[in-house]
């Protein structure tokens, strides 16, 4: 009976949320007892969505070094293509990955394929990559040997997330727009009764799934003050609200086409900058500064010090930072970059946990057993809209995902905590220093 089938209230309809949303949808009788709340609207412009799950461009690929993640993103793949709610906006350049000398992504990543029975991707040396206009001037001696994988690409992540948004909406799922001001107890305090909006609204719903991407600690630390749960037991223990750096240089037509002609893929210089190719649409080369990795922390009412996206636009960047991460992609792209400047910059935020793992449980607390949390991106989820939620609707529903993926997905304990790792791009890679967004600001900021 649909009656029996219990509410479900999604915050955030961002990768997590709309994923969960997606795939719940399906197994309900009455999928409008699926509600999902963002505080943006869908059909407001780009730069106003604050998600990681709307960008001009995210990289769709398989490769991981982890079983775990390399068939998740298989599975993903097989979505891109062929799904109706995500099908056409994913485009399939191939991707060159180029290690610094002494990284060792591309091998291990080499490795997970043939143990999975294929791998199709080829060798690059650095000096190839000269052939492509963007890294002309590069010092091939930095780099050990590459790779290239003709199956990975990029997709729009605006157009591919509101594809899949108005699939779960077409079926029924509801979607509200108005911000989460708190979550709030029932009168027994023994469970979540729902949300209370900024505007006053309160939703009610049976289940609560957090799935607010880099600001879950904002809305969870006033809950975790009213229940008087300890430090180390909290959500800021087991993710950090990190910002990313990416810089959009617009193309006129004809060096839009030059790019598409010269075949360039997506291009990953160890640990320095990820280029995301052009089309005729966006006629932008992106750039992401996988250097520059900001936090902004602040200490809440009870004392507690949580890392939270900050208050600025997002693309309303200091100059500093902008400065600093300029530097970084003059020196990863010497000739391209000459006389160009980035004419749109944003900070992004994401949830990062520390092995890089997803966050995919119930909360643990037994007042708080009717919430549910999905978060934990940390810079390489987007790949997984298509197939996230059908993990996260077990969950939901009490069902293991098997012991590998429950351990690596529950909520941790300190001693797991201390293990940090890199999925995104292997151990390696990940060299950034965190500074707070507050050293940056010097009162001077330029709105672009
Ligand atoms: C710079 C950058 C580059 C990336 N590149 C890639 C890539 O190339 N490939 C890839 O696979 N992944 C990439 N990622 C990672 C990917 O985008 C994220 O891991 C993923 O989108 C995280 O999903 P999420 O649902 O946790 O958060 P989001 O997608 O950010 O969604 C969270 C949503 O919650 C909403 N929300 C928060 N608080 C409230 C509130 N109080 N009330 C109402 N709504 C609220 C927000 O508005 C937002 O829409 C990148 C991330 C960044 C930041």
């Amino acid at each position: 009976m649909a009656d029996n089938e219990p509410t479900v209230l999604i915050i955030g309809a961002g990768t997590f949320g709309m994923s969960t949303a997606y795939h719940l949808s399906k197994q309900y009788q009455d999928p409008s007892r699926i509600t999902v709340i963002d505080r943006w609207d869908i059909d407001s412009p780009l730069q106003n969505k604050h998600a990681a799950a709307i960008d001009t461009n995210r990289i769709i690929r398989t490769d991981y070094e982890s079983h775990v993640y390399c068939n998740l993103a298989n599975e993903a793949l097989h979505f891109w293509f062929w799904s109706i709610a995500v099908q056409g906006h994913f485009h399939k350049t191939g991707w060159i990955v180029l290690d610094l000398a002494d990284g060792g992504f591309g091998d291990a990543v080499r490795k997970t394929f043939k143990e999975r029975g294929g791998d199709y991707t080829r060798c690059v040396a650095p000096e190839e990559l000269e052939r492509f206009a963007v890294l002309k001037g590069i010092k091939p001696k930095d780099f050990g040997i590459g790779y290239y994988n003709p199956e990975a690409g990029w997709c729009d992540a605006e157009s591919a997330t509101t594809s899949f948004t108005k699939v779960a909406l077409g079926v029924g799922v509801k979607r509200v727009t108005g911000e989460v001001q708190e979550l709030i107890l029932d009168s027994e305090c023994s469970r979540l009764a729902g949300v209370r909006l900024l505007d006053g609204r309160v939703l009610k719903a049976d289940k609560i799934v957090l799935a607010a991407g880099a600001w879950t600690s904002v809305l969870l630390s006033p809950i975790e003050d009213a229940l008087r749960i300890q430090e180390e037991d909290r959500i800021e223990r087991q993710i950090t609200a990190v910002g990313r750096l990416s810089a959009y240089y617009a193309l006129s037509e004809q060096e839009t086409q030059c790019m598409i002609d010269s075949k360039l893929p997506v291009i990953v210089i160890g640990g320095e900058v990820d280029i995301i190719p052009p089309s005729q649409p966006n006629r932008t080369l992106k750039i992401n500064d996988l250097r520059t990795e900001v936090v902004s922390t602040i200490t809440t009412s009870s004392g507690h010090r949580i890392t939270v996206p900050s208050h600025r636009h997002q693309s309303d960047v200091p100059e500093k930072l902008k400065r600093q991460s300029t530097k970084v992609m003059q020196d990863a792209m010497p000739e391209w970059t000459k006389g160009r400047m980035p004419h749109r910059w944003r900070i992004c935020y994401d949830a990062v946990t520390p092995t890089e793992d997803w966050l995919m449980c119930r909360h643990p607390h037994s007042q708080l057993s009717n919430l549910y949390i999905a978060v934990g991106g940390s810079f390489h989820s987007y790949k997984f809209l298509p197939v996230a939620g059908k993990y996260m609707c077990n969950v939901l529903n009490g069902h293991s995902n098997g012991e590998e993926k429950d351990r690596a997905w529950k909520w941790k304990s300190g001693h797991e905590l201390q293990r940090r790792e890199g999925k995104e791009f292997g151990d390696n890679a990940r060299k950034s220093v965190r500074k707070d967004l507050r050293e940056y600001e010097d009162g001077v900021s330029a709105k672009l």
